[in-house]
């Protein structure tokens, strides 16, 4: 038997979540006495031997056209055959978008218990016991899959990743893939900015204030930074940024070192997406902001005034002009 671990990819790099994954996995496999292997898909510039170093023994990949371009379904066939070439018995993705659309699918075509959101190593002393975020982060649950195959979905940054010495074999495989049921015509990128699930900073723009063409001062304290941004739900619902930046129980989950948060109620549907962050900055005019109870530092003010004042800080420390 195997621990199989998924290795997203954009652009041909491996994402950082995915070694997040293939550190943990690693880990699974050791506490199982086995051997962890990686499954990559699609055009990849990275060396792929080199993915030793998180543990794995193994890189099994193909280079069938048909995984160029992301398709959910294409990937699990894929996924479910490698799986079975590697006798895998323990599968892991990253909770990342992806992951997020293969795992249940992979889950239904392998009849193999699924704990997606996991934070934790499985406890394998005592049956599989896996601990996960439930309730919007509010808690967490124990629990214990009993399947052949088990898969696990692990939140990004809930694991840190683990580099090492080694050297992974890299074993391409001839998959027996199915016609794609939807043909990508264009893949047009956001380009030049800080992938947001990925970012180490976050500054963060609510509805208080008031409209897009105050977004400069969000904007002015993240390049300051080295930042990504992203807003609340009624902003992107309301189109003063796009819906990619969206944060919360709706949209993307977040677990930066630092997340700024201005003129942000702190709603629990909006902290359920980034109450992992290490860091919690939030500057609010009104003291009574629930944020403020999940903050690690609070500013009450206007941020019209405070913002610009940190940008200034920021920049003078870093030399920036
Ligand atoms: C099913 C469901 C799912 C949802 N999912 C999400 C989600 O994923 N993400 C999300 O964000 N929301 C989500 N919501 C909405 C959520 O409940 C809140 O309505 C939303 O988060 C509020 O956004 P906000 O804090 O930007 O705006 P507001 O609630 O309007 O808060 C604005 C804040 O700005 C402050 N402020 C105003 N002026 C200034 C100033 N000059 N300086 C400093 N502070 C100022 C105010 O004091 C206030 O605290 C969801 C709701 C539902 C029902």
């Amino acid at each position: 038997m195997s621990v199989l671990i998924f290795l997203d990819q954009a652009d041909g790099n491996i994402k950082k979540n995915s070694l997040e994954a293939a550190s943990y996995g690693a880990k699974v496999a050791e506490g199982l006495n086995t051997s962890a292997f990686g499954i990559v898909l699609g055009n990849v510039k990275d060396d792929l031997p080199s993915l030793g170093k998180y543990g794995l023994k193994k890189i099994f990949t193909s280079g069938d056209e048909a995984l160029n371009n992301f398709d959910d379904q294409v990937f699990t066939v894929a996924i479910a055959e490698a799986a079975k070439n590697a006798d895998a018995k323990v599968i892991i993705f990253s909770n990342n978008f992806n992951g997020k659309a293969i795992a249940p699918r992979l889950s239904v075509r392998l009849k193999a218990g699924l704990v997606t959101g996991a934070v934790a190593l499985p406890d394998t002393a005592n049956g599989f016991i896996t601990k996960k975020s439930v309730f919007s982060g509010k808690a967490f649950a124990n629990v214990s899959i009993k399947t052949d195959v088990k898969i696990i979905s692990l939140n990004p940054n809930a694991y840190k990743i683990a580099e090492g010495e080694g050297t992974a074999e890299v074993e391409t495989l001839n998959l027996q893939l199915p016609e794609p049921k939807v043909n990508i015509k264009a893949v047009n990128k956001v380009t030049g900015e800080i992938p947001l699930s990925e970012a180490e900073l976050v500054v963060s723009g609510g509805r208080g204030l008031k409209g897009p063409e105050n977004w400069n001062i969000v904007t002015d304290l993240a390049k300051a930074l080295g930042a990504a941004t992203s807003c609340s739900r009624p902003v992107s619902d309301s189109d003063w940024r796009p819906h990619h930046e969206h944060v919360g129980q709706t949209g993307l989950t977040i677990a930066p070192n630092l997340y700024f948060a201005i003129g942000i109620s702190g709603a629990i549907q909006h902290l359920a997406g980034v109450n992992r962050s290490k860091t919690i900055v939030v500057i609010n005019k009104d003291p009574e902001a629930p944020f403020f109870k999940a903050a690690d530092y609070g500013i009450v003010g206007d941020a019209f005034e405070v913002v610009p004042k940190i940008t200034e800080a920021v920049k003078k420390l870093k030399g920036i002009s």
